[in-house]
């Protein structure tokens, strides 16, 4: 049995005292930041390993300061707590990270066992165990959106039952216009009013204005990485590629994202030109999964571009009107409104970083990531762009079919190989 493995059944075995099981976690991602801070992986150039660093610290900043953190979901608007000084919980994270850790099943056991449905998203699953076994502190108020997730509303609402505590659901309408932009945003000044009573503080417009300005600097950055992707080879993995999730929606904003967009857009400068099949991902990645590791993994040979969520929003806010800005960003991104928005932005993101094939995960319990699959792969064959879309889970082990997928990502990338954007299956 690996080491990571003993660590998620001590964390198990812990849980008559949830205290010391969230000890152990925070103990474990302490110990693996020290790892990742100090010994160098000659694998990763260093805008990766700092990466590394910077996803762990803010998964534990939340969990060490449960009295000035907030639960959020990857699209609230998260500047608004950084700007107050406020760590936010990324509720869809931490679940990812009890994955890491093996324990994923105890806690999405425990909520089956508390009657949540055999069919909810994983992700939501084992964060409602966590939360139900007492895993998680107290933290001060919830924030979410009613985009995308048919998941998040219910789960954002038992937690704010659960600890007594006050939450936000930000009503994003399909279209944008003018009028939804004032109405979006006016619900985020009501969100505002609602943590600085949650928090005992205020909120000062000009600490925000300078948090969207970093976020613009940041944005030129990732720009100028992804247009230097279109040709060369940069090393990436499954894992590497959900930490990303925090880079690109949940931390942007704050310094340490802005420097690793920066250095990663050096470092890309001292690789070279592609001779890679390049994959653009659709959704989320099983990172613990052993034959997609073994396929995409800092290989040579297939390129893992990126995933989609890279590209749902990719405009300088007006930091002028900050709250119209946010209103604006949420409005607009690709996963607001109709799933044929989202296929467009899929194709044109590969498109634009010259992929080979996309490859779409169905995670389990996602319903729209499901329902949209045959209109994105019509849209794919009509520019023949191959397309393979997988069945499995993002958090639960046991619900991901290995032989499945293992015959069906050889067989494709063995089309690819051969007949090089021809056929979709
Ligand atoms: S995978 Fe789907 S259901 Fe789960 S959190 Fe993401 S959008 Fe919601």
């Amino acid at each position: 049995m690996d080491i990571v493995k003993r660590y998620g059944n001590l964390i198990k075995k812990s849980m008559y005292n949830p205290q010391t099981a969230l000890n152990l976690i925070k103990t474990g991602l302490s110990l693996e930041k020290l790892r990742v801070s100090k010994f160098r992986d000659k694998h990763l150039p260093p805008s990766l390993q700092y990466l590394n660093k910077i996803c762990i610290q803010y998964i534990l900043e939340p969990l060490r300061n449960p009295n000035n953190c907030g639960l959020v979901n990857l699209f609230a608007p998260t500047e608004i707590l950084h700007a107050m000084g406020i760590y936010p919980l990324f509720i869809e994270a931490f679940s990812s990270f009890l994955s890491g850790f093996t324990c994923e099943d105890y806690f999405i056991d425990y909520a089956s066992n508390c009657g949540f449905s055999e069919t909810l998203c994983s992700y939501h699953k084992a964060f409602l165990g966590a939360i139900d076994s007492g895993l998680i502190s107290k933290p001060s108020f919830a924030v979410t959106s009613s985009m995308i997730c048919d998941a998040n509303i219910n789960t954002f609402r038992h937690c704010s039952h659960n600890y007594n505590i006050p939450f936000y659901i930000i009503d994003i309408p399909y279209e944008y216009n003018k009028d939804t932009e004032s109405y979006v945003a006016n619900q985020i000044k009501e969100m505002v009013c609602m943590i600085e009573d949650a928090m005992s503080k205020s909120l000062d417009v000009n600490k925000l204005k300078e948090i969207l300005i970093l976020e613009n600097s940041t944005l030129y950055y990732r720009k100028l990485f992804y247009n230097k992707l279109k040709t060369k080879y940069f090393p990436n993995t499954l894992t590497l590629e959900m930490y990303k999730l925090f880079t690109s929606h949940v931390a942007l904003g704050r310094k340490e994202t802005y420097k690793f967009y920066k250095m990663q857009s050096e470092d890309i400068q001292y690789f070279n030109r592609t001779s890679c099949k390049k994959i653009l991902w659709v959704h989320l990645l099983p990172f613990y999964h052993k034959t997609l590791k073994d396929y995409f993994n800092l290989s040579r040979e297939y390129q893992l571009l990126t995933c989609d969520f890279s590209f749902d929003y990719m405009e300088e806010l007006d930091y002028n009107n900050p709250f119209n800005a946010l209103a604006k960003k949420m409005l607009l991104n690709q996963y607001n409104g109709s799933f044929e928005k989202k296929a467009k932005n899929i194709l044109k993101t590969a498109k634009v970083l010259d992929a080979d094939a996309v490859i779409n995960f169905c995670h389990w319990g996602c319903k729209q990531s499901t329902g949209g699959t045959m209109i994105l792969k019509d849209l794919l064959k009509e520019n023949n762009i191959p397309f393979l879309s997988i069945d499995g889970d993002g958090v639960d082990r046991r619900n991901t079919q290995d032989g499945q997928i293992k015959t069906r990502v050889e067989a494709f990338l063995e089309i690819i190989d051969t007949t090089q954007r021809k056929k979709v299956i």
